[in-house]
Parts: structure tokens; sequence; C-alpha cells
């Protein structure tokens, strides 16, 4: 254990709810690109990357991938996200913004992203809320599809941002989805999973994250808990 802790942030369902414009942005790219109306339950998407999630909808609707595909996708999804991020009722979590302040204002913490999203796409999300400069680096879909393994760039980027090479034990992975516990687990991080999104606090714990919390809510008790 080192003074040094870092702290990689998932986003949806755990900075901020975006009350389905994600979702709708993927409609609107499946229309866009495959030229139909899409049913997004025929894959299951939380805590996936958009990169997985484009290529699982390939698959899905028995469409060939390809890298034109791929991208036309990702384009459309983007452009959407756009439109969707003004026409939807979105709020940060509760104390988020206390959170990250804290740990912008002490020269020991640091803090990125490890999210699912594209790198574009996750400006968008958090420019709209104007939390976007919390985040000097992170890991982004843009360099895998499988989430595991962004959460061994996370570590690469977070050390190249830093010049510090944190020890495991010191990296806190911050998530509301199980997919957020295990590639935390795989790099050996402490897991902290937050019941704000989708699964529910009781699914949440059998995949054992080391923390689990129904909120964030106080800022302090938080990082206390986790210190
Ligand atoms: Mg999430």
């Amino acid at each position: 254990m080192s003074e040094e802790k870092l702290f990689l942030w998932d986003i949806d369902g755990t900075l901020i709810s975006v009350g389905g414009a994600g979702e709708r942005a993927l409609l609107g790219a499946i229309r866009d690109t495959f030229g139909f109306e899409g049913d997004l339950s025929v894959i299951s998407y939380s805590g996936r990357t958009d990169r997985w999630i484009t290529k699982a909808l390939h698959e899905a609707y028995d469409l060939e991938l390809t890298e034109g595909s791929q991208q036309a996708f990702l384009d459309a999804y983007l452009r959407h996200l756009e439109i969707e991020m003004k026409a939807t009722r979105m709020v940060v979590l509760d104390g988020v913004i206390e959170t990250l302040e804290i740990i912008k204002n002490n020269p020991n913490f640091h803090q990125g992203l490890l999210t699912g999203n594209l790198q574009k796409g996750s400006e968008i999300k958090l420019k709209h809320f104007n939390i976007w400069h919390y985040f000097p680096f992170g890991a982004f879909s843009n360099l895998s599809v499988n989430r595991n393994d962004l959460a061994k760039h996370a570590l690469k980027v977070s050390r190249e941002a830093t010049g510090i090479e944190f020890d495991p034990s010191d990296v806190y992975v911050i998530g509301d989805t199980s997919h957020d516990i295990e590639c935390g687990k795989i790099i050996g991080a402490r897991t902290v999973a937050i019941a704000t999104g989708k699964i529910r606090k009781e699914e949440l714990s059998t995949y054992k994250p080391d923390f689990l919390f129904d909120q964030i809510g106080d800022a302090s008790h938080f990082l206390n808990t986790l210190l």
C-alpha cells in the first residue's frame, strides 16, 4: 500500500444516469445502418463496450461485421447520442461531483475512466454535465472490444499519464455491473460496485466485489470506507 491511490470510473449507471439516451442512440444506429427497427433485448449489453455491442448486434441479426460496417454503426451511434443527450432527462448520480472534487484536490489521488464507451461518446456524455475535465486519462472502447483487456489498458495509460507505478491494492475500479467487478479483479484491483445502474444490489453481491454500495451518496463516507 502506498499513499498514491488510483480511482478508475465506469460512466453509465455509476457517474451518470442518462435515462435511456444510449439505448435510443443504439436503436437509431440500427435504423440508419441496418435499415430496420431493432430490438435491444436480442443482446445483454449492460456493462459491455460499445464495440462489443456493435459486434453482438451484427451477430444477433445475422449480419456480416466488417471494418466498414462497424465504423458506420459507431458513427451513427455517436450522431444519435449527441441528439438524444439534448432530449433526455439525465442526472449526475448522488455524491459523484463531491467525490470527484475531493479526489481532484488530493495530490496523492488520481482518477481516470475505465469505460465501455468510445472516447468520443464519453466526451459527449460527460461534457454535457461539465464533468469531463475531472478525467485526464482513460481507457475507452476504442482500445478493445473486451472490458477485461480495457482494464489492463487503463493501468498502462494511468502509468503513462501520472508517471506512477500503482500497486494493484491501491487501485479502485468503480462500476455498476458484474463486468466492472470482473475486469477489476483481473488486474488485482479493489472492486467497488454501486447499485445505481440496472443491476440490483443483491445480484451484484454474488460477484463478490470488495465494496458494495446502494449509492455513493456522502462523498467523505464513501472515500473513507474505501481507504
Ligand atoms: Mg456502467
